[in-house]
């Protein structure tokens, strides 16, 4: 008998391969997917394939909120309705995701990139943090320096995220920037992009000066 694998076909493997890096994908689960893209036609593989592709090659940071977007400014900064001077603070672009999906936020975002976490090696530099301070200090230069301005710090109720919020609170308010921090209700240590659209629209109308 002979001791070789039979089943082995290396295309196939190198396919459950890419499925398996995804997060949250197992090995049992990568080769169901790798064989359900074996299904595809020529022009559905061609299709999935362009996609990812063009979502490297498209998707550009917004150059005002540092968010994902299609265009050198996104829809949302574009948008003449939204308010310039309320700007919600948050850790990455699935949390401007589930803020936006409640439909009740008027302000505009700004997209840290993640949070101050020393162990992994990263300080608040690796963050979009200088951008923001060059941010409020344009919003004063165009409106004056009696413009209100508020920085509602949404990052994650996790301890970097705290940290974090208590660091930019730090060098905003001198700049006399209100600075507050979503009201209890999303569970410590849990994710705003996982909350409960009750619990996130309450965290955000019960926000409280930090
Ligand atoms: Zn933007």
């Amino acid at each position: 008998m002979s001791s070789q694998n039979n089943t082995f076909v290396a295309p196939l493997e190198r396919l459950a391969e890419q499925f398996r890096k995804l997060p949250g994908i197992g090995k049992k689960n990568a080769y169901r997917l790798a064989y359900h893209v074996l299904e595809y036609s020529e022009s559905e593989a061609q299709a999935f394939a362009q996609a990812i592709l063009d979502a490297k090659r498209l998707i550009c940071r917004c150059k005002i909120c540092q968010n994902i977007s299609d265009r050198e400014i996104c829809g949302i900064c574009s948008d003449s309705r939204r308010k310039k001077n309320v700007i919600c603070l948050v850790e990455d672009p699935r949390d401007v995701a589930a803020i936006e999906k409640l439909g009740e936020f008027d302000g505009v975002y700004h997209v840290l990139g993640g949070v101050i976490s020393p162990l992994d090696g990263k300080g608040p530099e690796k963050l979009k943090i200088a951008e923001l301070l060059e941010r409020i200090k344009s919003l004063y230069s165009e409106n004056g320096d009696d413009y209100k301005i508020e920085v509602i710090a949404a990052t994650n109720p996790t301890v970097e995220g705290e940290a974090t919020a208590m660091y930019i609170s730090r060098l905003l308010k001198p700049l006399g920037v209100k600075v507050t921090r979503l009201a209890k209700g999303i569970p410590v240590g849990g994710d705003l992009e996982y909350a409960d659209d009750v619990t996130l629209f309450k965290a955000i109308e019960g926000r409280v000066e930090i």
